[in-house]
């Protein structure tokens, strides 16, 4: 069922040495289940009875990992595999192995156990498969085949528990779903509704990796439609505009371009998307009427940013990236004399300018400043200074007063 050639040699190799020692080894998780679907594996997982010390003794390059999860990294040049031991815990019910604080949240569960039970701590039970690579079998203790058949996602043990365990699995079914293309069952979807705000109780620096997961995956705009339509887009993104922002054709505009580059192997970043879905909030507090205030404007981005990054951790090196996208819009929108050279030298100017057209796409009446600005891109010296004097002559050099950026909050 499975074709070996679509895995990892390494991986099997792995697999390979294992046996050799007198363990068991199986690939699992995503890559079995990936691969019944047809989907080429991101990166491949072993699962095993070996201890991570056990592990780490075997493959010499390899590191242990983790606290409230050790696992092994073993890595070659080009390649790194997660080997981890077989857990028991979670059968749908907490049976005291795991440590868990009051609101039942797993805080640690290195326990280790049998393939079995390792099989029932898994979120899904689509997830639960492991495929030996050797004789070709797949161990199946959760209807998982049945279900990928079936294409549906479906939880190990009671949702509501398993959600309380850990509030991120959640986000997981969601992901799967526009992923795969397969359904939630109706108790996921209760527990989503039941158990969702948990999520707040979820570290920032793990939403981070969620938010990016989620958003980064090619799948942005309909995981983010999903997502409202179970009111979980406030765990990821921070909301100041008492609802009515998403609505805002901007956040669609740049999660659908996000996902376009994916498609063509364009590069992305986490700071553009966060540059975007913040966008609305900066442009509805720094508004004094129809105009931008310049104070309001730089005094909210470090504040919008902060609220921001209580809920997703944003590494340093993505502020600035930010701030520079949002300032550089007011700069593309002045080009009297040097300025518009001045703007088009910065390190991100390539990036602003990408922004002002989706921002264009989505709503912003700017009087085709985008095209002004392809044309200054391309031509050459005399060009460039023509079209500074064309605009001149037409009195639209100073445009941030002019434009509206009021309409982009419709
Ligand atoms: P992808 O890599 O495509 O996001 P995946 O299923 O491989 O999907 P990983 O986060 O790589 O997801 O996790 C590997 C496996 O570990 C999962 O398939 C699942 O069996 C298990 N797992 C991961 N996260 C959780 C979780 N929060 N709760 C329970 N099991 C999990
Ligand atoms: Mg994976």
């Amino acid at each position: 069922m499975i074709n070996n050639k679509k895995i990892s040699k390494f991986a099997i190799s792995i697999v390979k040495d294992l046996h050799k020692n007198n363990f068991q080894a199986y690939l699992v998780g995503g890559c079995v289940r990936d691969l019944l679907c047809g989907i080429n594996p991101k990166d491949f997982d072993i699962a095993t009875d070996a201890t991570p010390e056990q592990i780490r003794k075997i493959f010499r390059a390899s590191r242990i990992i983790g606290k409230r999860f050790k696992l092994v990294h073993v890595f070659n040049r080009s390649e790194l595999i997660e080997v981890a031991t077989f857990r028991s815990g979670n059968n749908g019910f907490n049976d005291g192995n795991l440590v868990t604080d009051q609101s039942g949240k797993i805080i640690r569960d290195n326990v280790w156990g049998t393939l079995e039970e390792d099989t029932y701590r898994r979120d899904f039970t689509i997830n639960a498969l492991y495929y030996c690579p050797i004789t070709g079998k797949i161990e199946d203790y959760n209807k998982g085949l049945k279900h990928i058949h079936n294409k549906e996602i479906v939880s190990i043990g009671d949702p509501d528990l398993r959600f309380e365990e850990d509030p991120v699995r959640s986000l997981r079914a969601i992901r799967f779903c526009t992923k795969l293309n397969f359904k939630i069952n109706n108790n996921i979807k209760e527990a989503i509704y039941k158990k969702g705000h948990l999520l707040s109780s979820v570290s920032n620096a793990r939403l981070f990796d969620e938010f990016c997961k989620i958003f980064l995956n090619g799948m942005a705009e309909k995981n983010f439609n999903k997502l409202v339509s179970f009111g979980l887009n406030k765990y990821l993104v921070s909301t100041n505009l008492n609802g009515c922002e998403f609505s805002n054709q901007l956040i669609i505009e740049a999660l659908r371009n996000t996902d376009k580059r994916i498609k063509n192997n364009q590069s992305i970043t986490p700071g553009f998307l966060i540059a975007a879905l913040l966008w609305p909030q900066l442009i509805k507090k720094s508004l004094k009427g129809n105009e931008i205030n310049l104070k309001k404007f730089f005094r909210s981005m470090d504040s919008i940013l902060r609220n921001q990054q209580k809920i997703t951790a944003i590494p340093r090196k993505f502020h600035t990236y930010i701030k520079d996208i949002w300032v550089l819009q007011l700069k593309l929108h002045s080009r009297i004399g040097r300025q518009p050279y001045k703007t088009l030298k910065h390190p991100r100017f390539r990036a602003a300018y990408d922004f002002l057209l989706i921002r264009e796409k989505a709503a912003a009446k700017t009087k085709d400043l985008g095209f002004w600005w392809t044309e200054f891109q391309k031509n050459n010296e005399d060009l460039k200074k023509k079209l500074i004097i064309d605009l001149k002559k037409n009195n639209l050099e100073e445009s941030t007063k002019i434009f509206g950026f009021s309409k982009e909050l419709r």
